[in-house]
């Protein structure tokens, strides 16, 4: 990873917005922190779209879906798209069709069963009640699991033939292709009527279940707190803030707008 400060002006000038992880990139403890929240109105008045894919459920995303300057919230790692109507009134969307969400639903749950039963340590995130398409195991946000009580817990949901991403506070598990890969080429034509080019997109996170992101989106970027991750890490950004969460993501806003105005 490099310095964000040697991401060359050029890069920025042209990209059409930005898709942006939210936990530990936007916010702290799930409160955005006041300098993203002043970047993302900053982008949004400059006409730069940016759209929140996370693996928070679809429960505690719609709030800020209605009241977050952002295009869109894709939430559950892909699976439901939350956004404002010409109303203002809140869109939900999802990727998969009803029988199979609720044909999943059952697997879901009984695979939930099965880690608690086996890996003993192992907690419900709290925010399980809002999810509509996945589960989700706490391991740092109120609850604790050290590196391999993770990778138990991630054991039991392939063997379920669950998808498995860790992001900096959960273990996300879910039935199906969809990704926040797969989020991005869904939500840009959705939302701006037009081709995901991922050359003209810029992708922030800070951890594991942003690797896909990492691994290939051409332009990348982790907020410093992604130092806690590097180490377990197979894919990492192109480039990394000086400044954690919001204030590094506050800080490529400021080089991405710089940049367009020509002063970079
Ligand atoms: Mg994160």
């Amino acid at each position: 990873m490099q310095s964000f400060n040697l991401c060359p002006p050029e890069r920025l000038r042209n990209l059409r917005g930005v898709l942006t992880d939210i936990d530990d990139t936007l916010t702290q403890g799930g409160v955005i922190a006041p300098a993203a929240l002043s970047a993302l109105q900053t982008l949004e008045r400059a006409g730069v779209p940016v759209i929140a894919v996370t693996g928070r459920p679809s429960g505690w995303s719609e709030p800020f879906a209605l009241s977050w300057p952002v295009r869109a919230i894709v939430a559950e790692n892909g699976a439901v798209m939350l956004r404002r109507d010409e109303k203002g009134a809140l869109k939900r969307e999802f990727s998969q069709d009803a029988p199979t969400r609720s044909a999943n639903f059952a697997r879901l749950q009984a695979c939930a069963a099965a880690v608690l039963r086996q890996v003993p340590q192992a907690r419900l995130a709290t925010d399980s009640a809002g999810r509509l398409t996945d589960i989700a195991v706490d391991h740092a946000e109120f609850a604790q699991l050290d590196a391999a009580q993770i990778e138990a817990v991630c054991a039991v949901m392939h063997a379920h033939g669950l998808v498995a991403t860790v992001s900096s506070i959960h273990i996300n598990g879910w039935i199906g292709e969809h990704s926040k890969w797969t989020a991005a080429a869904w939500a840009v034509p959705a939302l701006l009527g037009e081709e995901f080019d991922p050359r003209r997109w810029l992708y922030i996170g800070d951890s594991a279940n942003d690797q896909l992101m990492f691994e290939r989106m051409p332009l990348t970027v982790g907020v410093a707190n992604i130092a806690l991750w590097a180490p377990r890490l197979r894919h990492l950004p192109t480039f990394v803030t000086d400044g954690e969460r919001g204030e590094g993501f506050a800080e490529m806003a400021r080089a991405l707008l710089q940049a367009r105005a020509g002063n970079g």
